[in-house]
């Protein structure tokens, strides 16, 4: 009889085993778009024999709103992008979620190629290009030539080593979008960058990387050193392939979203049927063997099969039974300013604020007190709103000397992105061998909106085939996601 009740009691267990893993519970820690992107993955990627829908999704944000750094600031009434602003032509994934989600594209007006840009290095500018307010688009396209020709009177053939530097890194990340048939699912990061082969760009430095193909010390020095200040506050002593996703952002043909970045969290949280629990900060994880329990700031418990971790782990205080382990990394924060004012053209030793370039850039310098300062918007002549990226705070004795009249101050401390150090050493996806996985292990790579998709999209996959065991995944949701024409590029 007794023996019975164990077989009983055995076929109960497996078969609630088998329940929850059919329809399982995928707990999610973040809305920026690497969660919000995850549970669209993990909605749009069915194992064969189950419904997309069955497992069940929670998501969990401390904030009030979604989409973590992809957010806006209102100064003055008027809205811009406070965090992550711009995406390249090639972002595939999130192209993707803008048709998916019926969002507009915006061409941004702080694109460098469409700018004047000066490089300041606190007593002149060591570079100008042309500034010329004519906003008739055929003088611009003049301008922009003249300020094409410009550029190379100064840095020679090198900038076209620069771009080729940049097109073979971008290249090889296009590989990311390969259809499941010839691209492996990946459990760590340094596999999945082997694969790509973008590797070795982690190990060594930028500056290293651009000394090997022949830049000039001068292209390093100034154009350079601009751009990976503007994209990630750093010189250009980051690792090589951060450096290259950061040069890669100073191109032609960068695009936001109309109306704000954001949406595309919203948007696809909107679309995957997901639980979303606003201002609700996960503080713990506990591993009970077969799920995990999560406690949060409003003292309530979840059970969940799988946990994903879709935020960078570096500055939070989440509390893991049995603890995790994994390597140290520091952020880099940017302050991000937003005045409404007028620059001082006298702090730049001008006459006139019209002789200001639209971008000011800086070189690598301690004593220089912002990274770079660029024009959002011109209401007129003597009214404008300018975004100022620095080190550290701006304090307000600083900005009079630098503005001539502020008449609305906005600041952001941005825990910004991971400070890079080549080699660089990876977490891994899955951080305890079972169901606990970490998205944001690949922003050490690079951190961009669309590396969190790439990387959001890997950890889909490994969840459901690690769920449901060595099985082929529906492609059909990624073959149909993009044009013939991307996916002509992507097989390039
Ligand atoms: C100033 C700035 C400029 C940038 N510019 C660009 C750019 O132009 N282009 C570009 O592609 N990228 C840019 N980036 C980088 C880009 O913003 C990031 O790489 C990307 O948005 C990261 O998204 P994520 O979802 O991985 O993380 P996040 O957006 O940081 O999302 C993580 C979310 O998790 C939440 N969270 C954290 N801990 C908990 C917890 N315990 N419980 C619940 N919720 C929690 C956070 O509140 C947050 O909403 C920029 C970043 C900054 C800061």
């Amino acid at each position: 009889m007794s023996s019975i009740l164990a077989i009983i009691i055995c076929l109960l267990a497996l078969f609630t085993q088998s329940q929850s893993l059919s329809s399982p519970t995928v707990c999610i820690i973040g809305s920026g778009i690497a969660g919000s992107s995850l549970a669209h993955f993990l909605r749009s990627y069915s194992p064969p024999n189950s419904p997309p829908s069955a497992a069940r999704i929670l998501l969990f944000e401390r904030n009030g709103i979604v989409g973590g750094r992809m957010a806006t600031v209102t100064i003055s009434g008027e809205t811009f992008e406070a965090g992550a602003s711009i995406l390249h032509p090639m972002n595939y994934h999130a192209s993707n979620f803008t048709k998916l989600l019926n969002l507009k594209r915006r061409i941004p007006p702080t694109s460098m190629s469409s700018f004047s840009l000066g490089i300041w290095n606190g007593n002149k500018f060591v570079f100008k290009t042309l500034t010329f307010e004519f906003k008739n688009p055929f003088v611009q396209k003049i301008v922009s030539f003249a300020n094409s020709l410009y550029m190379l009177l100064r840095y020679g053939f090198s900038l076209f080593k620069m771009n080729s530097f940049v097109e073979v890194t971008v290249n090889k990340f296009l590989k990311y979008y390969q259809s499941f048939e010839t691209r492996p699912t990946f459990e760590t990061v340094d596999e999945m960058l082997q694969w790509a082969g973008l590797y070795n760009l982690t190990t060594c430095t930028l500056q290293e990387e651009l000394v090997n193909v022949a830049l000039s010390p001068l292209l390093i020095q100034e154009l350079v050193t601009v751009i990976t200040r503007i994209n990630y506050g750093q010189s250009v002593y980051i690792s090589g392939l951060a450096g290259a996703v950061s040069l890669a952002g100073s191109g032609g043909g960068l695009w936001s979203i109309e109306g704000g970045n954001w949406q595309m969290a919203s948007g696809l949280i909107n679309r995957s049927d997901i639980e979303l629990h606003l201002h609700e900060e996960i503080l713990s994880i506990f591993n009970l063997g077969e799920s995990y329990e999560l406690n949060s700031t409003k003292g309530r418990s979840y059970m969940c099969e799988v946990t994903a971790i879709a935020t960078p782990l570096d500055e939070l205080n989440i509390q893991f039974t049995p603890p995790i382990s994994i390597p140290e990394r520091q952020l880099q924060h940017t302050h991000a300013t937003f005045v409404r004012g007028l620059l001082n053209p006298g702090y730049f030793g001008l006459q006139t604020v019209s002789e200001i370039p639209e971008l000011v850039g800086t070189i690598e310098d301690p004593d220089l007190p912002f990274s770079s300062i660029s024009i959002l918007k011109r209401h007129n002549e003597t009214d404008m709103t300018y975004k100022v990226f620095s080190r550290k705070a701006m304090p307000d004795s600083l900005l009079d000397n630098i503005f001539s009249v502020r008449k609305e101050t906005i600041r952001i401390d941005w825990g910004a992105y991971p400070h890079y150090k080549a080699p660089e050493v990876f977490a891994p996806f899955i951080l305890d061998g079972q169901h606990l996985y970490y998205v944001n292990a690949f922003e050490n790579a690079a951190s961009t909106m669309e590396t969190s998709a790439v990387a959001a999209e890997n950890v889909a996959r490994l969840i459901l085939s690690r769920l449901f065991g060595e099985v082929s995944l529906s492609t059909s949701y990624f073959m149909s996601s993009f044009s013939d024409d991307e996916l002509l590029h992507a097989e390039l």
